[in-house]
């Protein structure tokens, strides 16, 4: 029998190290023959700590909400047979929430131990890159990719073949493969999830676009504030190198690569490539202009190339089942699938993964369970702060970019927060600019003063001292600050501020010359 206790930053926060403790205690009392484990999060946010327990069948049976005091009780029923207390286990309801989904960058988390490479090597782990390396040139695994039609997950959504060849055609060696793990709309844990959960996936990922570029050294860069990602990132890097998977002539393929991990200080600037670069010198990290791209001159003015954690995490799932298989999911233009953090007033609040063009009402209500309190679902907010507020009219929005895009708000790297009837949408949008304006670097006075200055009349008209004319001249700076920013976090700040007041307008009004 095995027991594994859900240990992402979520379950540990919500107690999962000391029901480990007490697993591992209860067990050690009873002499028992249990294997005890960890995992990282399966996505079931709201019902950590999660632990799953699996027979000598491997069949398995899943454990929600669980407490050191609960710990005797479950082993109790496992090993002599006692009926385990129904509201101890995971509904039907729950599950079948979890079968409305797709799983490919998450295909892993929480179904591995992320820090023994031999669980990630029994799931066909590292079998991507040999399939690379042995039977396909970096031209080919480029083509791959365009015919997955994967797009970045980091926000943009550009093609991601197109970033590989634009890196792959420069003649200039070295080259840089990077990982933005640089995660920080608030709201937002896909990366931070992906990185505790499946460390080597994105490790083979960053592998494949190496060999595709022709990249041989990698940089994960990750912010500081997620120092289990590091942790287990380190650990998983560490027992790369020993297997001879990182390092010199992998498999006997002549293409070296090696990784090392950079702690970011957690700027959200630095989310954007060229800030993320000057901050990889050791430089402030600030925007440079472009041209020259990354892939042109990057990293030491040496072609790079950067992707988002998802991104990577997609790459070896792409290689083992096919280009098409991956470009079968999802719309038209939007292939595949996408992770997203729900948050917010949500009953199910969590990690999900859906195939795109699921309606917004589907992933709210069918897998969100709805909203908290059984309150009326007001707005959802998606893409952070550069991304804006979809209200209720157009909850049956496919979730794609283009559809999301046509909104207002923007598809963003994955966060999702919902807001219920009883959200005031001003306070909303003063809040996401509070956070652009503190992270604005101050390169360009558009967005430095030009967010300060919404803010003042965002705050005025929340405390009740708006005036006729603040409407107005909150709609000219945010077209200023959009024209005039060199880069995108000037460039979207305004976007909450504008879709809502292109949704919610009654609201700034209704402060201003209701004084509520
Ligand atoms: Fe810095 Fe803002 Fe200019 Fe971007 S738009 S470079 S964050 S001042």
């Amino acid at each position: 029998m095995r027991i594994v206790v859900g240990q992402g930053s979520c379950g540990i926060a919500a107690g999962a190290s000391k029901v480990s403790k007490a697993f591992e205690e209860e067990i050690a009392s009873r002499n028992a023959p249990i294997q005890l484990e960890l995992t990282g999060c399966c996505g079931t946010c709201y019902l950590e700590p999660v632990v799953d327990i699996y027979d000598d069948a491997n069949t398995k049976k899943t454990y929600v909400m669980v407490t050191p005091e609960m710990v005797g009780e479950i082993i109790d029923s496992e090993l002599h047979g006692k009926t385990p207390v129904e509201s101890q286990l995971i509904s039907e309801e729950d599950l079948d929430a979890q079968q409305k989904q797709k799983k490919v960058a998450l295909q892993n988390a929480g179904h591995i131990n992320p820090e023994d490479i031999s669980e990630y090597i029994e799931k066909e782990g590292y079998q991507a890159i040999e399939k690379c390396l042995k039977k396909m040139t970096p031209a080919e695994v480029i083509n791959e990719i365009k015919i997955s039609g994967l797009r970045g997950r980091g926000g943009a959504g550009f093609p991601t073949w197109f970033k590989w060849n634009a890196a792959y055609q420069q003649q200039s060696t070295p080259k840089y493969m990077v990982c933005n793990a640089d995660e920080g709309d608030p709201g937002a844990f896909m990366d931070r999830s992906i990185l505790e959960g499946d460390p080597h996936g994105v490790i083979e990922g960053m592998m494949i676009g190496g060999y595709a570029t022709g990249a041989n050294e990698g940089i994960f860069y990750v912010r500081a504030e997620y120092p289990l990602a590091i942790e287990r990132l380190q650990k998983a890097i560490d027992q790369a190198r020993e297997k001879g998977i990182l390092g010199k002539n992998i498999m006997g393929s002549g293409f070296d690569f090696d990784l090392w991990i950079k702690a970011g200080a957690g700027a959200f600037v630095c989310g954007e490539e060229t800030a993320l670069i000057a901050s990889l010198e050791g430089e402030r990290g600030m925007p440079r202009l472009k041209p020259p791209f990354p892939a042109q001159k990057g990293f030491w003015q040496q072609p790079t190339n950067i992707n988002n954690v998802e991104t990577l995490a997609n790459i070896p799932w792409i290689f083992r089942n096919g280009g098409a298989a991956f470009a079968a999911m999802g719309t038209e233009k939007s292939k595949g699938t996408k992770v997203f953090a729900l948050a917010g007033k949500t009953k199910k609040g969590g990690l999900v993964e859906i195939p795109m063009g699921l309606t917004l009402r589907e992933v709210i209500y069918d897998i969100g369970g709805g909203i908290l309190d059984d309150k009326a679902f007001k707005a959802v907010q998606m893409g952070g702060p550069s991304g804006g507020c979809i209200p209720a009219h157009l909850l049956d929005t496919p979730v794609d970019y283009e559809s999301i895009t046509e909104t207002g708000a923007i598809m963003g790297s994955g966060g999702m927060v919902v807001m219920d009837e009883t959200t005031c949408m001003v306070g909303m949008a003063k809040f996401f600019l509070d956070f652009t304006r503190k992270e604005s670097c101050g390169k360009c006075i558009h967005c430095r003063m030009g967010t300060m200055r919404m803010l003042e009349i965002l705050t005025r008209i929340t405390e009740g001292e708006g005036k006729e004319g603040d409407i107005e001249l909150l709609e000219e700076l945010c077209e200023r600050v959009k024209e005039g920013s060199l880069c995108a976090l000037g460039g979207t700040a305004p976007n909450p501020v504008l879709t809502t007041l292109q949704y919610f307008r009654d609201e700034y009004e209704a402060h201003i010359y209701d004084k509520k």
